[in-house]
């Protein structure tokens, strides 16, 4: 008998046909002999529509209370779920993410989990019921529900699949698996097979919603074997696998995936003074306000001896709470003055193969030379290259670069609904 791990993101449980649809899939799991856990998330849009509603009262909401409230959405979408179950004939059980034992820390908001004890699960498990629980929320250590984040119900099923030793963990969503691009913007991007652990890490890093960030650092760290796949068809999906032969030795192409992000922006740090130390204030500045740095750039004016510029780029909700950050120390960082650029674009390439292949950068660099794109920034891993672009030159950008990689697919990506979060 095997255990798997199902999980339905929000669009997939939206209404209650869509309820309906994914028990009978739950249940036809079970029936097939399975020992079956499903994390779900909260119906369609709630999460969205329960910050809105927050915005009407304060703008301000206190965190601790804002994870109560959001975690009403997962617990509504969790509770019908159990009753669209044990309508199709099979047994099932709900749970809060408490009750079903996962603990994080007190970082409401963002929490992480520090512990999963899955004994009441497996005790559902072991009395033939399914166990629905409700994904993206935990207790902490005061006994408060917290929530793990924008999308996080992915971690949650990460999570119990590890702590289970799941056979499978199967994260349903509304496209039929891992692209090699949005196909809300790129229509020939195709869908992959296979991709590893460390290329999906970068793309979910640089903008792909397909899967949770922190889940995938989770899977791969205790190696749960993941699978994406359509709650709206019965394609095969992506397996995400390790991506080395027998040998040890990556095969696959050179790129195989372009990521866009659209929210994004850039502080450029003006006239900061060029000795030793500057830039470790500046950064533990940023830190110290929790702006999550992607690229940084710094720049000499050949003008100008002694002073330079430092640019990066944060996430657009972390820009002015950086910015204040950076003014309230202006006196002791020496810096003359702060530009913003809110609206930037930023393109990545994404691959393995980029370890062992030549010319990447240069296919790159022609492809955006060719269509008259000026780069602005640029930062590189082992495994991928991002550009800085003008958001507006973002979906031509992406279009010309899958094509040129040899990316794009004969035929066009179905998208069954949502936003792809
Ligand atoms: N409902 C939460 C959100 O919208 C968690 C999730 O969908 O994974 O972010
Ligand atoms: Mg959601």
């Amino acid at each position: 008998m095997a255990l798997i791990v199902q999980k339905f993101g929000g669009s997939s449980v939206a209404d209650p046909a869509g309820m309906k649809r994914v028990a009978h899939k739950i249940a036809e799991a079970h029936r097939g002999g399975n020992q079956v856990v499903v994390v779900v998330s909260a119906m369609g849009d709630t999460t969205d529509e329960l910050i809105d509603l927050t915005q009407e009262i304060t703008k301000n909401p206190p965190k601790r209370e804002m994870d109560i409230l959001l975690t009403a959405g997962e617990r509504i979408s969790m509770s019908l779920l159990a009753m669209a179950v044990n309508e199709e004939g099979v047994p099932a059980k709900a749970f809060t993410g408490q009750q079903a034992g996962l603990i994080t820390d007190t970082e409401y908001g963002n929490a992480s989990i520090i512990n999963v004890d899955p004994a009441r699960i497996i005790e559902t498990l072991d009395a033939g019921f399914v166990a629905i629980i409700a994904g993206f929320q935990g207790v902490n250590k005061r006994n408060d529900v917290t929530t793990l984040g924008r999308g996080g119900s992915d971690t949650t099923a990460v999570a119990f699949a590890a702590a289970l030793d799941a056979d499978m963990c199967e994260i349903y969503t509304d496209v039929d698996g891992v692209f090699s691009a949005d196909p809300r913007i790129v229509h020939a991007a195709s869908q992959m097979k296979t991709i590893t652990y460390e290329e999906t890490l970068e793309l979910a890093a640089h903008g792909v919603k397909v899967l949770h960030l922190r889940a995938v650092e989770y899977a791969r760290k205790f190696n749960v074997p993941l699978h994406v796949r359509s709650s709206f068809s019965t394609k095969e999906g992506t397996k995400i696998v390790e991506g080395t032969d027998m040998n040890g030795e990556y095969e696959g192409p050179a790129v195989v995936g372009v990521a866009h992000d659209l929210n994004q922006g850039k502080i450029s740090v003006v006239g900061v003074p060029n000795t030793p130390g500057v830039a470790a204030k500046i950064f533990s500045c940023v830190a110290k306000a929790d702006g999550n740095i992607d690229m940084i750039v710094q720049n000499t004016p050949l003008t100008r001896t002694g002073i330079s510029n430092i640019s990066f780029t944060v996430p657009r909700q972390d820009v002015s709470i950086v910015v204040k950050a950076l003014e309230a120390n202006k006196e002791e960082l020496g810096f003359e003055k702060i530009a913003v650029e809110n609206e930037i674009g930023i393109l990545s390439v994404v691959g393995a193969g980029m370890r062992t292949y030549t010319g990447v950068s240069a296919k790159l660099f022609n492809t955006l030379g060719g269509l008259g794109i000026n780069v602005d920034m640029i930062s590189t891993s082992e495994i991928r290259i991002s550009v800085v672009l003008d958001p507006k030159d973002i979906t031509r950008a992406a279009i010309a670069v899958h094509s040129a990689f040899g990316l794009d697919s004969e035929e066009e990506a179905i998208v069954y609904g949502g936003t792809g979060r």
